[in-house]
């Protein structure tokens, strides 16, 4: 029940009705049966800093941020974490009582999560990791990967200057290589992680052969629409263990309904079954 006292947070991007996350975090705030409410924010235009700044105070406890304006959301704060600074955008903001703006990433985070759950015996510390693209997602993940002890990170993108600026912004563990060398960067990977935009329902697969991927690499598809991509279908042809984009959304989003709502979620809600339906739903 919405009362005089409902709490208030949101994801803003555009566009945002097919956001997974009003499902996920209502899901867990009615089990928890805390007075709050999680609602989408179509943010038509060019409104975002002005949609923040009216934020200010804590009318919105809290907003996830999404597709375009991750790196403006890390721009409006008045205050961001480490991870947040270095993977150069901001996936959460949260609306301080003293009128402050506090940004955070929780993306790299849910990578790692996701690692965890779907591959608990993988090491971020064991050896090299590939990700491939050089966007806004892969230089969250090169962030994370290297504050949780990886060696060294190959980024091998389409464009090689994307993936040079990751490198010279994120220091010398990270390397830069063209996807045509990609074979590179795969030989003696621990895991191989598609942070592209290749692989989106509508769009075409990425041309990356993962042959030369050693027999124990992981290979994680931070696109989960659709959550099996011509990638994931590549790795299990090859017997190699894999790791999905839903997982990651959901492991993004724990720590976010905790900087929301003061506690972490309850235990016991499959998200993950929900997710799968209202993925499920979009298709039919
Ligand atoms: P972005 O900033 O637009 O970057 C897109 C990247 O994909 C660029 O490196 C681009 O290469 C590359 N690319 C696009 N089409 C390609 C193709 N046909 N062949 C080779 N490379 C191609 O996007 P982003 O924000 O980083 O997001 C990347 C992906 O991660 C998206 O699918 C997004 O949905 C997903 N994501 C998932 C989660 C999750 O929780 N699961 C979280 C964040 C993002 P160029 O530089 O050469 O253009």
């Amino acid at each position: 029940m919405i009362t005089g006292r409902t709490v208030v947070a949101g994801v803003a991007g555009r566009p945002v009705g097919h956001s997974l996350s009003p499902i996920l975090h209502n899901a867990w705030l009615a089990a928890a049966g805390i007075d709050a409410v999680y609602v989408a924010f179509p943010l038509e235009g060019d409104g975002f800093e002005a949609f923040a700044h009216a934020l200010r105070g804590g009318v919105v406890r809290g907003l996830n941020v999404t597709l375009p304006f991750k790196a403006r959301a890390l721009a409006v704060a008045d205050q961001a974490s480490d991870l947040a600074r270095r993977s150069g955008a901001a996936n959460v903001l949260t609306f301080e009582p003293d009128g402050r703006i506090l940004a955070h990433n929780t993306d790299g985070i849910g990578l790692l999560r996701a690692f965890q759950r779907q591959a608990p015996a993988w090491d971020a510390a064991a050896g090299s990791v590939a990700v491939l693209g050089a966007g806004g997602a892969a230089r969250g993940a090169v962030a994370a990967l290297l504050g949780a002890g990886t060696p060294r990170v190959w980024v091998v993108n389409r464009t090689l200057a994307r993936a040079e600026a990751i490198a010279q912004a994120l220091g010398p563990q990270v390397q830069a290589l063209p996807l045509g060398r990609a074979g590179e960067a795969l030989a003696d990977a621990t895991a191989v992680i598609n942070a592209t935009s290749a692989g989106l329902a509508g769009q075409g697969g990425l041309p990356v052969s993962l042959d030369a991927t050693p027999a124990g690499c992981v290979i994680m598809d931070m696109v989960y629409q659709p959550l099996d991509t011509a990638f994931l279908r590549q790795a299990r042809a090859l017997g190699r263990s894999t790791v999905d984009g839903l997982e990651m959304l959901i492991g993004q989003a724990v720590p976010a309904y905790e900087a929301f709502f003061g506690a972490p979620p309850p235990a016991g809600v499959d998200v993950r079954a929900l997710a799968l339906a209202a993925l499920a739903g979009d298709r039919g």
